[in-house]
C-alpha cells in the first residue's frame, strides 16, 4: 500500500498516511489540529519508484547506445 504524505493547510503540519491507491483526502483529518484542509504532496514511495526510473533509463542510454552499434 502506498505513503501518502499530506500537508495541512490549516497549521502546514506534514504527515504521512497510508491510503489505497486513487484514495482522496475526503475523511481525513488533519492530526495535528483537525481540520480538513489537506493537500496532497508526492508520496515517498512515487518519489523513489521515479527517483530509479529516471537512473535506469540514463543507464540504459549508454547500454543501448553500445547495443545499437552492434545491432547495425
Ligand atoms: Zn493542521
Amino acid at each position: 500500500m502506498p505513503l501518502y504524505e499530506y500537508r495541512c493547510g490549516d497549521c502546514q503540519a506534514r504527515f504521512e498516511i497510508l491510503q489505497r491507491m486513487g484514495e482522496g483526502a475526503e475523511g481525513l483529518a488533519c492530526p495535528s489540529c483537525g481540520g480538513s484542509e489537506l493537500v496532497k504532496e508526492f508520496s515517498t514511495f512515487a518519489a523513489t519508484s521515479a527517483g530509479n526510473g529516471a537512473r535506469r533509463s540514463a543507464g540504459g542510454g549508454g547500454c543501448g547506445s553500445a547495443g545499437g552499434t552492434g545491432f547495425t
